[in-house]
């Protein structure tokens, strides 16, 4: 079939690594991304103060915008380079410490206490870690995580939402048969049977 194609593909975390140090981050949007301007509305529904996850951020410009709109933000991310290189192209002072319950895992913090990015693999991360969410932006995420882990990705993303939360997904359409990804081809269908 089409995602046959995809199925066995893996991208390991220091073949990410690796595009971090290569500067191979053609993923990177120094703009930020249209499509959160345009369902920003639907991603706060009026609430504001806001818990917002960013699964596999990088270093995501919009982390900045809604941390400026008074949320608090929380990503996570393989590459400590990305997350240096985010609060360095914003000159945002922050502060390393060690998680609690995650061996080799780093959380960089803001000085100003409203954007913590958690160094590790999401999967290491739990609710129980990092909290409950009210919104999250998954853009580069749930495309980027290798075929046969969606199931393992989409599960812990359940967890970590509150009741009435928010989740903004980006996808990517292309013929699976002429590229290999990331970003790899999630089909609708597969979205509503992952998060059911
Ligand atoms: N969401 C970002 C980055 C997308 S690229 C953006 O919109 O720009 C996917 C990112 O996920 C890469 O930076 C990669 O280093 C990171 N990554 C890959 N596997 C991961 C994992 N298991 N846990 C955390 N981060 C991961």
């Amino acid at each position: 079939s089409d995602v046959g194609s995809q199925k066995e593909r893996v991208v390991t975390e220091e073949e990410w690594l690796q595009k971090w140090e290569m500067g191979n981050i053609g993923f990177h949007k120094e703009q930020g991304h249209p499509l959160l301007q345009k369902y920003l509305h639907v991603l706060l529904n009026g609430r504001s103060g806001l818990r917002i996850f960013f699964p596999l951020c990088g270093k995501a410009v919009e982390m900045k915008w809604l941390a400026d709109m008074g949320h608090s933000v929380v990503g996570v991310e393989v590459s400590e380079q990305a997350l240096k290189e985010f609060f360095a192209e914003h000159s945002l002072p922050y502060c390393e410490e060690p998680v609690p319950g995650i061996s080799g895992a780093k959380k960089l913090q803001s000085t100003s206490g409203n954007i913590s990015l958690y160094c590790c693999s999401i999967y290491d991360l739990s609710s129980s870690i990092v909290g409950k969410f009210d919104g999250v932006w998954d853009r580069g995420a749930l495309v980027a995580v290798n075929p046969c882990d969606r199931q393992r990705y989409v599960s812990l993303m359940i967890t970590l939402m509150e009741k009435n939360s928010s989740y903004l997904l980006v996808t990517v359409s292309y013929d699976p048969n002429k590229h290999k990804g990331p970003p790899f081809y999630v089909p609708e269908s597969e979205i509503k049977s992952l998060f059911g």
